[in-house]
């Protein structure tokens, strides 16, 4: 009973995928990362010719929807659940600028959203999840127990974004790096259906200038004093 559902929503590349991941190991949770589930739909857009820069064949996306598998496979090495899209791991492919490019556009539409949110709730139906995304807290779980909202500046954010770029080992540059970072928080607060805002009973967690054990520390103490208020209301 004292299972609770954590929500992590925020900017891009404020490292929330990065503390929830932990979160959910220390206290033996699903970890959900919902962005990956926008991505993959948007590589699969990509491949099959229905988005790129400058057209957006929303229709024909729609229109496939149903033939789109999604699946999160536990990879025990890694320590966390890989994307599947219909039953091939996509995980390196979607974490490309190509798709971080277009990923914004295709999370606008609706019919995108309904099967993603739907697929969200069924995870998180038994609680002890952490799932991490734009509207977690306001639309998948409004009555999640404990909403964290990341944020940091953008500079700081595009410099994180770009040195994990590098290390796999992707040609991009600083200045393209920061345009993509601005461009998504445009694109994610001003969509017309479920904008990146902050849930009125989030936790807004700027994280600038704190290192990853602090910001770990911290969000821990915040789960584990809602885990323990859960216990003792039981009881
Ligand atoms: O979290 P990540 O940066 O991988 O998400 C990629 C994009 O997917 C975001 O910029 C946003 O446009 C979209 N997204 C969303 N709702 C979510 C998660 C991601 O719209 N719950």
């Amino acid at each position: 009973m004292e299972k609770i559902t954590i929500a992590i929503d925020g900017y891009s590349s404020t490292g929330k995928s990065t503390i929830a991941k932990q979160l959910a190991k220390a206290l033996n949770y699903i970890y959900v990362d919902t962005g990956a589930m926008y991505r993959a739909v948007t590589l699969y857009a990509i491949r099959n010719g229905l988005i790129n820069e400058d057209s957006n064949d929303e229709q024909g996306l729609i229109a496939a929807l149903d033939t789109i598998e999604l699946r999160f496979v536990y990879n025990n090495s890694l320590g966390f659940a890989e994307m599947y899209m219909n039953d091939e791991n996509v995980e390196r492919e979607i974490r490309s600028m190509a798709v971080s490019q277009l990923v914004s556009k295709v999370a606008t539409i609706d019919a995108v959203r309904k099967k993603l949110v739907a697929i969200q709730q069924k995870l998180g139906q038994e609680k002890g999840i952490v799932m991490d995304g734009r509207d977690i807290g306001t639309v998948v779980f409004p009555g999640a127990e404990l909403k964290i909202f990341m944020t940091a500046s953008p500079e700081k954010r595009a410099t994180r974004r770009y040195k994990e770029l590098l290390d796999k080992g992707e040609d991009v540059n600083y200045a393209e790096v920061l345009k993509n970072v601005e461009y998504r928080d445009y694109i994610d607060s001003h969509r017309e259906i479920s904008p990146l805002i902050i849930a009125d009973d989030a936790i807004v967690f700027d994280n600038s200038d704190m290192g990853l054990a602090d910001q770990f520390s911290r969000i821990l103490d915040f789960a584990n004093r809602v885990i323990d208020k859960q216990k003792k209301d039981v009881q």
